[in-house]
């Protein structure tokens, strides 16, 4: 499928209807030009994931300006400095050093940058990500507590990618129980878990924030 031949504005509206209200819907424009992202615009998304940094360098700039940009994919601690003028919120903090990376660059910045810690629940293990101990760890150390430029609002993850339903809902029950006992204590809000592909198993699992690419915007190259 081409852009053209993808109805960007009826997808969102679709979606959006079919969402419950405490649910965010994130568009992943990775890949997809300024043109397809103006068209979502229009249809009222203003929460846009991307998961390359240079990706994000380009695009920024010429689109519009409240528009909420999202880092949903691995960031490398070396690239945190070419974003955090400009990011709203950090899905995949996967490591103590990158949170406190972050932290440095949005001090830089005179900004607070929202962040999330990934969880890694998929059962293949390719995928980037922490365990609920190294989750905790995080949350309890020194360090932690001394950082003034990051909030962190919750937790994310990747389901593996995979037809099995009740893997990807064991999965999801996974993180959503760490993100219940966390919730509280951390003053947590956010739990972005759901794609395109699961993001209804997602929802039933107490995800409030859902990362959608494909199914609005159409199939990558
Ligand atoms: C690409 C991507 C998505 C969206 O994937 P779709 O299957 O196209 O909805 C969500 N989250 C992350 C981290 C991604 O890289």
């Amino acid at each position: 499928m081409t852009d053209q031949e993808v109805n960007i504005d009826k997808n969102i509206r679709e979606i959006k209807r079919s969402l419950p209200e405490h649910v965010t819907l994130v568009a992943i424009s990775k890949t997809k030009s300024n043109e397809a992202i103006m068209e979502a615009y229009e249809a009222g998304q203003r929460i846009f994931g991307e998961n390359r940094v240079q990706e994000l360098e380009v695009k920024q700039p010429d689109l519009p300006k409240d528009i909420q940009w999202h880092m949903v994919g691995h960031l490398q601690r070396n690239k945190v400095k070419y974003i955090a003028p400009f990011i709203s919120m950090i899905h995949a903090v996967d490591t103590p050093r990158l949170l406190r990376e972050i932290n440095k660059q949005a001090k830089k910045n005179d900004r607070v940058i929202d962040c999330l810690l990934q969880m890694k629940i998929a059962e293949e293990d390719t995928k980037f990500g922490m365990d609920a101990t190294q989750i905790k760890e995080i949350l309890a150390s020194e360090n932690y507590s001394q950082y003034e430029n990051v909030r962190v609002r919750g937790l994310m993850a990747m389901a593996t990618f995979t037809d099995d339903k009740d893997q990807v809902n064991r999965e999801f029950k996974t993180i959503h129980n760490l993100y219940k006992d966390l919730k509280d204590p951390y003053n947590f809000d956010i739990l972005s878990i759901g794609m395109s592909g699961d993001y209804p198993i997602a929802i039933e699992n107490g995800s409030t924030m859902i990362r959608v690419g494909s199914a609005i915007f159409g199939d990558r190259e």
